[in-house]
């Protein structure tokens, strides 16, 4: 079991499989998109999946894969086959915004995946134009049907911000009744690289919550799975249930879990943190498997109490608004 400086539990990663991306949402990415990632610089399938056979040995048990847009990488099944033939992986996962997700379905099925967390910021097909600069909301509502039909849990992922779609959160929410998915409303952080300037938080979960209670005063809490992000409720007599995460307010850090991987290699130990070592760059210069063993453990037994620690330390010349994309949520 890994368990690092502060006595939490280590079994989550996220991998980030690239920087790319077909839509180009505002909180996310600039309009013109990135510098994006060379070839050479992107870490390699073998690259990943050695990396993961490593982790997994050491005790991570579930890896979600993100990015940028995961199916925008070419041959995205076949990573995701290898992964999930490792022994003593318990779960993966994949976060992505649905525009190609569709035909893979059945195939994500057959190999095991059965929860997928789908971004969808809004039900109206004007708005997602506005918010995501692309015009694709049918094709993420047809990955929608797709998992549904096929049985694969949901997670539909939206950022709540002010002045774009906080209009949504009701019909969202109202997804719910009929449908057993899960919405989770987050927190929009400043990882938005630099697209538009954060003015700070206008919608923290206090805010949500509440927006949400108003039109529905029956809402129950639920039970929040250890690790979990989410602070979880339940409408009587919906089928779904909803989340709100505290991105920004960080409220989850005491509990965290995860680890990361950036698409060039970067391991970040906190979300907030500007990346401790490069486990790409040390495989390319031959270091054997203990030796990379020693040096992520240390990383593992140095980690930051929670965010603002982590932002903290961070070099003053790269503070946190690098994209989303090139962490991976
Ligand atoms: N492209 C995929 C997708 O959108 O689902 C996977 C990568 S995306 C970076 C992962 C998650 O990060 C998405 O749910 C997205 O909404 C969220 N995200 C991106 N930028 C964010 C920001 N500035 N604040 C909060 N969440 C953000
Ligand atoms: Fe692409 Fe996901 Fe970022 Fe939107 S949130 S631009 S879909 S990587």
């Amino acid at each position: 079991m890994l368990v690092d400086n502060h006595g939490r539990k280590i079994n989550y990663l996220r991998l980030a499989v690239t920087d790319r991306c077909n839509l180009r949402c505002f909180y996310c990415m600039p309009e013109d998109g990135l510098n994006w990632l060379s070839r050479k610089e992107l870490m390699t399938y073998e690259e990943m999946l050695q990396s993961c056979a490593l982790l997994v040995k050491m005790g991570i048990e579930k890896i979600r894969i993100t990015g940028g847009e995961p199916f925008v990488r070419k041959d995205l099944m076949k990573l995701l086959k290898a992964l999930s033939d490792l022994q003593g992986l318990r779960e993966l996962t994949i976060t992505t915004n649905g525009v190609l997700t569709a035909p893979f379905v059945p195939e994500l099925k057959k190999i095991g995946i059965h929860s997928i967390n789908l971004s969808l910021d809004t039900l109206d097909a004007n708005r997602f134009f506005t918010i995501t600069r692309r015009d694709e909301f049918g094709k993420v509502i047809e990955t929608l049907e797709q998992l549904l039909k096929h049985d694969i849990e949901v997670k539909i992922n939206a950022v709540v911000m002010d002045g774009k779609n906080t209009q949504d959160i009701i019909p969202l929410v109202e997804l719910t009744k009929e449908l057993p998915v899960s919405v989770r409303f987050i927190e929009e952080m400043p990882f938005n690289g630099d697209g538009h300037v954060y003015t700070g938080l206008q919608w923290d979960y206090i805010r949500i919550l509440d927006e949400i209670k108003d039109k529905y005063p029956s809402i129950e809490k639920l039970a929040d799975p250890i690790g979990s992000t989410s602070y979880n409720y339940h409408i009587p007599g919906h089928k779904g249930s909803i989340g709100i995460i505290a991105a920004y307010s960080r409220t989850f850090c005491g509990t965290c879990n995860r680890i990361r991987i950036t698409p060039q290699g970067e391991l970040k130990t906190c979300l907030y943190d500007g990346g401790v070592l490069n486990i790409k760059d040390l495989m390319r210069s031959g270091i054997n498997v203990d030796d990379l063993q020693i040096k992520l453990l240390d990383a593992f037994g140095h980690r930051a109490k929670d965010g603002w620690e982590a932002e903290q330390n961070r070099n003053v010349n790269a503070p946190a608004h690098e994209s989303m994309a090139t962490i991976g949520g």
